[in-house]
């Protein structure tokens, strides 16, 4: 029988989370450009989600989209499920390669005036979400897979009003090399990539849409600029390459220099 995707029964599937908007929708781009079939999260914008998935089956890879709360860890065996259904539906497979949990949102407030409440969506949006959806996707994954999480520059560097989001951050960091040293038996490679600040919806969109801020971080990076998301998504791409394959349990900065 001849079938126009054929080639894509032997390719590489990736779940990316977050992956309907910034840095994790052009991380998907990216993948898929790479021969990388995905499978994509959306939190609320189904719409966006849609589109994505269109604009990789146009560029002749596969790729689905399913909702996702990372904050609701009671969901993840229902999420696993799901996961498990569309691999079979679509790829015929039990199994996919590529984990990038990359899902996440940003509160800004000093420490003095944080509220359980604000640490709370963070801990479990940040930092228990990844943790307990990589232990249920687990059983899903391919030996010799890989992982990437998504830290922040913020970990390196402190900048007032994020001490609960990089504190989970930091959390992932850790995290990161826990997940390498044992899932190394397994062959799966683990690593953790620190974007700088870039310019998209997140915190608001104030990277992007605040003049002084952006000034203050192009001020700060050596290359001169604030991040986009185009800077972000083939440098994680990147990491699932088989040339990359002995990269193992690291921390990649990817933002220009900032505060060198
Ligand atoms: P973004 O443009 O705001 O996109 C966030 C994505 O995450 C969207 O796809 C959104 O889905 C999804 N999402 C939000 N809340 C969710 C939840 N509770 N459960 C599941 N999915 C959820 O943000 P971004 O800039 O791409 O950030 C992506 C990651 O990079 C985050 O982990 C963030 O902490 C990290 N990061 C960002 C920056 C930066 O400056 N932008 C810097 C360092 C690290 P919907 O579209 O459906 O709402």
């Amino acid at each position: 029988m001849h079938h126009a995707r054929s080639h894509s029964m032997s390719s590489k599937i990736a779940v990316v989370t977050g992956a309907s908007r910034g840095l994790g929708k052009n991380t998907a781009l990216k993948l898929a450009a790479q021969g990388v079939d995905v499978i994509l999260t959306y939190h609320s914008n189904l719409a966006e989600a849609q589109a994505l998935v269109a604009e990789i089956t146009q560029a002749g890879r596969r790729a689905a989209a399913l909702q996702l709360d990372v904050g609701l860890s009671a969901t993840f065996d229902a999420f696993a499920a799901q996961v498990r259904h569309e691999l079979s539906r679509q790829w015929q497979r039990e199994n996919f390669d590529f984990l990038v949990n990359n899902a996440g949102i940003g509160i800004h407030a000093a420490f003095a005036d944080t509220t359980e409440e604000q640490f709370d969506q963070l801990m479990n949006i940040q930092l228990k979400g990844p943790y307990f959806l990589t232990q249920k996707l687990l059983p899903l994954m391919a030996d010799h897979g890989r992982i990437v999480n998504v830290s922040s520059g913020l970990t390196r560097f402190s900048l007032p009003g994020y001490s609960a989001y990089a504190a989970m951050k930091g959390g992932i960091e850790v995290l990161t090399r826990y997940m390498a040293k044992e899932l190394g038996s397994r062959g799966i490679a683990v690593n953790v990539v620190a974007p700088g600040a870039i310019a998209t919806d997140f915190g608001g969109g104030a990277v992007r849409d605040n003049a002084e801020l952006n000034r203050f971080v192009a001020s700060n990076t050596a290359l001169g600029r604030a991040g986009q998301a185009d800077d972000i998504g083939g440098a994680i791409a990147a990491l699932f390459l088989d040339s990359n394959r002995w990269v193992n349990a690291q921390r990649i900065e990817i933002s220009g220099g900032m505060f060198l």
